[in-house]
């Protein structure tokens, strides 16, 4: 029986195509984001988990998709929360600001969470407007003097935005589109917003970087595509955009940056061919037998965790972990990783404090309380931001504690 909350997605969210092959499958996993107290954590309800690969566009995406308002509202994630992705949108701003749109300019946030991005835009020089599912981010940006709509981004929405505000410079959407449950919807929005000379900036998570990286766990719910150039370039035609930019920066384990236009005038950056090349011939993504060495990959990476966790219990040695991310519910479910083997999970975002990793019974703690507790070895699930949680953490390396980087490759430290 197919459950309502859960469909399985049958057509190719980018091409509509039926021509779907299941590539990968991670088991059944709780919501990634669905953090709750240790009486209900064990029992939330499990979905099907795995990857299928179009083969009329080249597109990989979840083999289902939950009903979003399960997922999005209310959202303990928050932009700011971490130094690295505050500095990362400050940059990304800026080159907006200093390229594009130094004499100020209407913009739209689309996904815009507590208005870190918007609020990098002055407000004396530029319109901002934000729209965000979240109702308790909403008050974080009213604080910011940004507008925010708490509603999620649709054609229809985009209407009723038009007749309030008109269309926009540049619209902007950063790790959103995975989210998003009718993505050609999404784009009839945005093409219905943006102005003729305007400019749709959208950041996504790189497939290329999640196969290079092996980091299986940005797979998760939430997260509905895994995107490379050349399907998206094709995609955005249907819409009258054409894609004139990309970037590839580091921000969340490895990001795509789209910059699209409807302005057909507008000279298209040749690097795009070559990327598209590279991603043909040299990263093979769109050939199904890379997703199987992927698949590999990961069952590999789930072994060497586990011999290196019973190596160190045998000389009772204690577990625990960093990074309390939605990536890091994934990881801990599909390898089997329990309350058994790690004894809390330490996250600097205070709304998680005293709540569990879904689908298990490990506790999400301050790390203020860290040297208390007897740790030998902190596993880094939040590896992005491995280099910073180390420098924080000195006391403990060197007291003997050692760290645990789970990517590429699980090493101690
Ligand atoms: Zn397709």
């Amino acid at each position: 029986m197919q459950n309502k909350d859960c469909v399985q997605i049958k057509c190719c969210r980018l091409c509509n195509s039926k021509n779907l092959k299941k590539v990968v499958d991670l088991g059944k996993t709780p919501l990634a984001n669905a953090y709750s107290k240790v009486k209900i954590s064990k029992k939330l309800k499990r979905y099907p988990l795995g990857l299928k690969y179009c083969f009329n566009c080249g597109h990989l995406q979840l083999t289902h998709s939950i009903k979003p308002s399960k997922m999005f509202s209310n959202y303990l994630y928050k932009t700011n929360t971490s130094k690295k992705n505050f500095l990362h949108f400050k940059k990304y701003a800026d080159e907006i600001k200093k390229k594009y749109k130094s004499n100020g300019g209407k913009i739209l946030d689309i996904a815009s969470n507590d208005g870190t991005f918007l609020n990098f835009f002055e407000e004396k020089k530029y319109f901002r407007l934000g729209i965000d599912p979240a109702k308790n981010l909403k008050r974080l940006s009213k604080k910011k003097g940004i507008i925010q709509i708490d509603n999620f981004f649709t054609k229809r929405e985009s209407d009723k935005i038009k007749k309030r505000y008109g269309d926009f410079d540049i619209i902007t959407a950063n790790h959103v589109c995975a989210h998003v449950e009718n993505l050609s919807d999404f784009f009839s929005g945005v093409q219905n917003l943006l102005k003729k000379d305007g400019l749709f900036i959208f950041e996504i998570s790189y497939r290329a970087s999640v196969l290079k990286k092996n980091t299986f766990d940005t797979i998760y719910h939430e997260h509905l595509d895994y995107h490379a150039l050349y399907p998206i370039c094709k995609f955005v035609k249907k819409f009258n955009l054409n894609v004139i930019n990309f970037k590839t920066p580091d921000a969340q384990g490895g990001s795509l940056r789209v910059y699209a236009s409807k302005n057909k005038n507008i000279r298209i950056q040749k690097n795009i061919k070559k990327q598209i090349l590279k991603e043909k011939k040299t990263l093979n993504l769109f050939k199904t037998v890379t997703y199987k060495k992927f698949e590999k990959k990961i069952a590999d990476c789930k072994y060497k965790l586990h011999s290196i966790i019973q190596n160190c219990k045998k000389n009772h040695m204690n577990f625990a972990g960093y990074g309390a991310a939605a990536k890091t519910t994934t990881f801990l479910n599909y390898f089997d990783i329990s309350e058994k083997d790690i004894k809390f999970i330490f996250d600097d975002n205070k709304l998680k404090h005293g709540l569990c990793i879904p689908g298990t019974k490990i506790n999400i703690l301050n790390p203020s309380v860290l040297d208390r507790k007897k740790i030998n070895v902190l596993i880094i699930f939040a590896w992005n931001y491995a280099d910073i949680i180390i420098k924080k953490n000195k006391k403990f390396q060197k007291k003997g504690g050692k760290f645990l980087i789970p990517f590429p490759k699980p090493k101690l430290l």
